[in-house]
This record gives structure tokens, sequence and C-alpha cells, in this order.
């Protein structure tokens, strides 16, 4: 295959090019996050590319946010006034193989950049969970994976991106060319306008492998000391069986990993470097009856993941490892038609102990039923305003949505969390209130004046969570 040639920067679209708008038939969808709770019905578009998405920006009277492909689990990608749908955006526009510099539209999935890199030996450098999240999503959520505490989040990787404005005017923008606009945008959920298309750097790997070490860790002390610290490998995710309680609290098994080299292959396999068996995929059919997730399922399943593995090492292909949540397709159905909430904190080292302590004894007391909670460490923050990860260890759990006493105990857990210096994940947050947002993202007056500065006096951007957060004004 012939490789592009990436342009030596993004394109600056001058704002007389605004077109006038043009006639995008009117839709409504009912539309959720990924934790399929809230459920709003949005009025919908899906601009076909850039100077269509302008003329609707400058030309609509409504609120809009843009949308990639609803992973967030609650209302940052929710607005019943519009909904942006990203979905055209989804061109491959350059690669510069020496740099491993990708030029793409926002609107192309992880999922397509590793089917088509991959096998050219380049990875995703800061990969969520989830493969299926699209680039917008990635740097407007400044997403991290299971290295940050060596690289970061999302945007040490990125270069520069092209976004529209309120206006419709398109900016560049980059740590040189509008740094308060880029740095705004990183963590910014959608706010401050929409990403058009972004360069960003991929690395470069030997094999689609992974050199893997699985160590069980008895309670919440093993786990915090195994997990703090640079222990030499580039990965590191724990799963914590939270519905271990007593001396077992925060019992967990720790997943560290590097990238496997072609010398840590077996023959066969070295052979084919990036030839990795596919992962099977099977799917949840139809949204599952509430009552099949009790306490009693739950703690079944905690308790045959910690016996399920053991002490060692082994090698899994890249896809394995990073995405097991991807390997059953729809899995959130399994939480019914009320869905889940996705609770995700994060505490310093000095408060994280504490802190993590009162969470799982909370929900081990409560019998509220969580699948395995994931525990990771973080490393230095990022310069984006509202960006999640700072040293210390995060923490998310799904919980079954029961109704509005889940959302007090979360209230009540989101004090504890700001007292002790900590946050929670805009990305997956469904009920936080304006006061705890304040105390947890200082950032937050920062990022107001810059999105007053760059949109209309309106505010053309704004959404559900946006409202809640009080980070723009309600209606
Ligand atoms: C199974 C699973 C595992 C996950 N694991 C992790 C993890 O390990 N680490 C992590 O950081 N996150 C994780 N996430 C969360 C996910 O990475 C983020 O929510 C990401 O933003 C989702 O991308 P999306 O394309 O689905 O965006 P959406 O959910 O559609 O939107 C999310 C936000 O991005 C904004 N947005 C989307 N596209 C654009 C655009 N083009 N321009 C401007 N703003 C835009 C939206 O307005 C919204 O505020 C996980 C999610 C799931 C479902």
């Amino acid at each position: 295959m012939g490789w592009w040639s990436v342009s030596a920067g993004i394109p600056r679209a001058p704002l007389e090019a605004v077109p006038p708008i043009p006639p995008v038939p009117e839709r409504r969808e009912e539309l959720s996050g990924w934790g399929l709770h809230p459920v709003e019905t949005c009025r919908v578009f899906r601009p076909e590319g850039l100077e269509e998405l302008q003329g609707l920006v400058a030309n609509t009277r409504h609120s809009l946010v843009a949308r990639g492909l609803g992973r967030s689990y609650g209302d940052a990608a929710l607005n019943p006034e519009g909904v942006l749908l990203a979905g055209r955006l989804d061109r491959l526009l350059g690669f510069e193989p020496t740099t491993g510099l990708l030029h793409c539209e926002a609107g192309v999935s992880l999922a397509e950049i590793i089917e088509v890199f991959l096998p050219r030996g380049f990875w995703f450098p800061v990969t969520p969970g989830s493969k299926h999240v699209s680039v917008g999503g990635a740097i407007a959520a400044d997403v991290h994976g299971k290295n940050h505490h060596r690289s970061g989040s999302m945007s040490a990787f990125v270069e520069d991106f092209l976004m529209v404005l309120g206006s419709g005017e398109a900016v560049a923008c980059s740590r040189e060319q509008n740094p308060e606009i880029f740095w705004a945008t990183f963590g910014g959920m959608g706010l401050t306008g929409v990403v058009v298309e972004a360069r960003l750097r991929l690395r470069s790997i030997e094999t689609a492998y992974m050199n893997v070490e699985v160590n069980r860790a008895r309670d919440l002390d093993s786990i915090l000391e195994l997990s703090q610290g640079d222990s030499g490998f580039e990965y590191a995710v724990a799963w914590i069986d939270c519905m271990a309680s007593g001396r077992s609290l925060g019992r967990s098994v720790l997943l560290r990993a590097n990238h496997a080299g072609l010398g840590d292959l077996p023959a066969a396999r070295a052979a084919a470097p990036f030839a990795a068996a596919p992962v099977l995929q099977p799917q949840v059919p139809f949204t599952m009856p509430n009552a099949l997730l009790n306490s009693w399922t739950v703690r079944a399943f905690n308790e045959g993941f910690y016996r399920f593995h053991s002490d060692g090492a082994k090698l899994q292909s890249c896809e394995a490892y990073f995405y097991v949540l991807d390997r059953v397709k729809g899995w959130n159905q399994v939480y019914g038609r009320r869905g889940l909430l996705q609770y995700q904190l994060w505490l310093p080292f000095e408060t994280a102990r504490e802190g993590l302590v009162e969470l799982l004894e909370t929900f081990a007391g409560q019998r509220r039923a969580s699948f395995l909670a994931v525990l990771k460490s973080f490393g230095p923050a990022s310069e984006g305003l509202l960006s999640f990860p700072g040293p210390g260890f995060t923490l998310s759990l799904d919980l079954p949505y029961s109704g509005p006493d889940l959302a007090a105990v979360l209230r009540r857990l989101d004090q504890g969390v700001a007292r002790r210096g900590g946050r929670v994940y805009l990305a997956k947050d469904a009920c936080l209130e304006p006061e705890c947002f304040a105390e947890m993202y200082p950032g937050a007056s920062r990022f107001r004046e810059v999105k007053a500065e760059i949109d209309p006096e309106e505010g053309r951007f704004a959404s559900s969570q946006a409202r809640r957060l009080g980070l723009v004004e309600s209606d």
C-alpha cells in the first residue's frame, strides 16, 4: 500500500466560506449514552462534510452538541435542541510512516484506525477500554488508557486539529496556534465547538501481541502497593472484586503488560507478527430483564474472575488485552431497560486509600451489584482545562440504575471525593451537581472565559450535561 502525505499544517477555512444553511431534513431520535440512562428525544443532524457543518452551526437558532459513537455513559452527547452526528466525518486523510503522523477526520473510530494500521505495525498510543470511540470523542474527553502513568492522555499525542466554532468559522488549533482553544477542548466535552479533523501520532510496534504479567492481590493495600509507581510495565490495570468485604476488601487481579517484540513470539507467530487470531465477539441478543442482575449473579461472576486467574506470565493479542469489554457486543443491555451509571473517580495518591475504602465499603455494604471495578494509576496531569486525570488512582464501577436513590448515593460520594481533592470523570458522569463540579474542576472558571470568547452570546454549544453542571445556562 502506498502512504499518503500529510499536509504541513491543518488548513484554515475562512469565515467568508460559510454557506447559507443547507436544506437538512429535521429528524428526532431517542438517544442515550452507553449507560442507557438518561434517554432524551433530540433533534439530530448528520452533516455530510465541513461546509455543511459550518452552514448548520452558523445559521441555526438552536444550541448544538457533537456526538461521536455515543460511548460516553451519561448525558455528555445529548441535547434535545440539536445533536450533530459526526458519522460522515469518516475519512483518513494522510499518513507519514517515518513519524507515525496520521491526519484523519474526527468521526473516524479507533477501531477503524487499528484495522488499517495494526497490520502495518502502528498502534493507537492512548486507548480507552473500548475501541469503538471516535477521534473527536477521544479529544473531547482527553481520554486515558492503561498507560497514563507513562504516557499521559490523548492530548499528549495530538499535534493539532481543525475546529468549527459557534460562528461557523473553522480554526486550526495547536500548542502554538489558538492554544487557549486547544487546551479548553481537551476534556471540554464538545462545548468549545466541533472537531472536524485532527493530526495525531501513532506509535510503532513490532507485533500485535502483549507480554502480560498476572498478579492476584489479596486486599486493597496489596493492590495499591503493587500499582503505585512505575514497575517497568508500560500498561497496568487491576480488576477489583467489589463484592469482597472485611479483610478481603479490595482483592483484585492486576494485569500489567508491555508490547511484545519479535523475539518474544514463538516461531510460528513470528512469521506473521501482526496476524493475531480474531477475538470472538458474541452479542447480547436483547435487553435483559433487570432481575437477572442481582448481588448473587454478580458475586458469582466476581468470585469466578478472581479464581480463574493465577499468578504468572502469558502472551496475549493486543485486542484481547486492551478490549476485554468489546468482546461482548452490546454488553450494556445486560443491565436491562433502566441501564447503568458508571461511577469513575480520581483521587490524589495522598487521599486515595481512605477514599477507596469508603467507596468499596459503601457498595459492598449496600449490596448494590457491580461487575468488576477497574483500578488504574495515573501520572502527571495534562494542561486540558477540564481534563480528568492527575497523579493518583482512578476507580470505576458499573452500577445498575435503580432510580433516584442511586443518584443520591453517588452525590454523597461526590462530596467525599471533592473533599479529598479528587474528581469524577465527565465522560462517565450522569448526576454530578454544579457545586461539587466547581470544587472538583478548578479549571472550570477559565474554561467559561474561553468559551465566552469563542461562542456567540447565547452559547451555540451546549449539552444536557453542561446545563446540569452549570457550564451553560439552562433554559
Ligand atoms: C466500554 C467502555 C470503556 C471505556 N474506557 C475508557 C477508558 O479506559 N478511558 C477513558 O478515558 N474513557 C473510557 N471510556 C469513555 C470513552 O472513551 C469516552 O466517553 C469517549 O469520549 C467516547 O467517544 P465517542 O466517540 O463515543 O463520544 P460520544 O460519547 O459521542 O461523545 C462524548 C463527548 O465528546 C464530544 N464529542 C464527540 N465528538 C466530537 C467532535 N467531533 N468534536 C467535539 N466534541 C465531540 C461530545 O459532545 C461529548 O461531550 C470508555 C467507554 C466505554 C463504553
